[in-house]
């Protein structure tokens, strides 16, 4: 361990881009030497320098360089690293008790966090909330809570759609490699409908909400039969799946099928739930009201907590001891998701995140203008992204082209993340603590990044 004096991160962490080494430089380099003999190949890396602080819009490395950060620990710490009062919350029950666990003993910032939950989700009627330990864990409890409330067992998932690694949410997850070859045997009872992915729709974007809400609805009825499934499971915004905003009057769709049904709708807010999108929860944008919701990511700014809150008749069918875990729902977590929803409240997080979504659609607009490679530019508030093709104009996907230029921005001090099903997507969630200035650095990083790309290209 180095460890000499090691930076102080959170908002007082100097809000500059700088750029000191190769990247990664020397030190990271040689730590990623160490990981190599230390951790299996199996775990990637995104941009492999190691972190020695992070707070406001940036990240510090081992070099001393400092990027601007785009990715947020993939949408975790979207009130920032280290934000005060999450630190300050999480410090102070560290030194009171670490643990004892939930089934044993309660505490009441379980408590505290559940009721926050259960007052802002947009579940109908009485509501409960369950916390765990991660978003997978979080995807697996609400599975078995639909199951056990409507004693059926199917589950209706997504093509493009992202749920977990565990056995159960990578059979939910729609995309092979990585996450699923070669880990088969998959679980049973998991069925799939197309996405309204305008981008996509075969007959193009004007009838995709309406023609995919029909084909969900045949195969409910006619492959499946609507009295063997338990639930449909969607996400408001595809994350993973390349923040594929479903076409307006999907969701709204999807809710009444089900309700139509007797199935429950499970909508997993995982990546764009907890102000991401500039409202607490995505699916208030299309106001659908959601049996169950599933939380993670971004409830608890960085330390493991998921959670899923539903109408509590269907949370109470499972009876006592169905449900648990040793460290679910962790006092330290459980303060620094109370510290997350003080963040949100005390500095105007949604309308951040409306604003940070304004800028980014304007200037990736302008670019999507000059650039026939940028083939669409989607998303909600801080969760935007820009899908990128060939410039033949026949929408195929260009991925070699996604990852060269995160490598330029990744060389130039900014870090973005891809994502879809084919590779061709990048992704910007900056934490909401973002400076206006940081953020539009970054933007101009990333345009300059793909011109060079495409010059380069010819
Ligand atoms: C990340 C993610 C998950 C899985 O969460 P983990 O904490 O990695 O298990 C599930 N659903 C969605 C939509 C996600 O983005």
């Amino acid at each position: 361990m180095s460890g000499v004096s090691r930076p102080a991160g959170g908002p007082d962490l100097a809000q500059v881009r700088r750029v000191v080494s190769e990247i990664p430089g020397p030190r990271s380099r040689e730590l990623l030497a160490r990981q190599r003999k230390l951790v299996p190949a199996g775990l990637g890396a995104v941009l492999p320098v190691f972190v020695e602080a992070a707070g406001g819009g940036v990240i510090v490395d081992a070099d001393g360089n400092s990027f601007i950060d785009f990715g947020s620990g993939i949408a975790v710490t979207t009130v920032g690293n280290s934000a005060p009062a999450v630190a300050e919350r999480a410090a102070a029950q560290l030194r009171r008790f670490t643990h004892t666990c939930f089934l044993v003993n309660p505490y009441e910032s379980y408590l505290d966090v559940c009721e926050k939950l259960n007052e802002l989700a947009p579940v109908p009627g009485e509501k409960r909330t369950i916390l765990v330990n991660s978003g997978a864990e979080a995807v697996e409890n609400a599975v078995k809570i639909a199951r056990a409330a409507t004693g059926r067992p199917g589950v209706v998932v997504f093509d493009h759609a992202f749920h977990g690694r565990t056995l159960l949410t990578m059979s939910l997850t729609a995309k092979n490699k990585p996450y699923k070859q070669g880990f088969g045997p998959f679980a049973p009872e998991v069925h799939r409908a197309p996405m309204a992915y305008p981008y996509r729709w075969p007959t193009g974007p004007v009838r995709c909400a309406e023609e995919a809400a029909h084909a969900l609805a045949d195969l409910l009825d006619r492959q499946v039969g609507a009295e063997n499934v338990a639930a449909v499971l969607v996400e408001p915004i595809q994350g993973e799946g390349g923040f594929v905003v479903p076409a307006p009057g999907f969701l709204s769709s999807v809710a009444h099928i089900c309700r139509a049904r007797g199935i429950l709708l499970i909508v997993d807010e995982i990546q764009a739930g907890i102000a991401r999108t500039g409202r607490m929860f995505a699916c208030e944008h299309e106001g659908i009201q959601p049996d169950l919701i599933t939380t993670a990511k971004g409830l608890a700014g960085g330390l493991p907590l998921g959670a899923v809150t539903g109408r509590a008749e269907l949370m109470d069918a499972v009876p006592a001891g169905g449900l648990g875990g040793t460290f679910s729902g962790n006092p330290v977590a459980c303060e620094a998701a109370l510290g997350v929803f003080e963040e949100i409240e005390a500095h105007g997080l949604l309308e951040r995140a409306r604003q940070i979504g304004d800028t980014m659609l304007e200037h990736l607009g302008g670019l999507a203008d000059a650039y026939a490679a940028i083939g669409d530019v989607r998303g909600r508030g801080a969760m935007i992204a820009i899908e990128l093709v060939e410039p033949t104009g026949d929408r195929v996907p260009a991925p070699g082209l996604a990852a060269r230029v995160a490598r330029r921005c990744h060389a130039d001090g900014l870090l973005v993340l891809t994502a879809g099903s084919y590779g061709n997507v990048l992704r910007f969630l900056p934490p909401l603590s973002i400076s206006d200035a940081l953020l539009e650095e970054g933007l101009t990083i990333l345009g300059e990044a793909l011109a060079k790309e495409l010059a380069s290209a010819v």
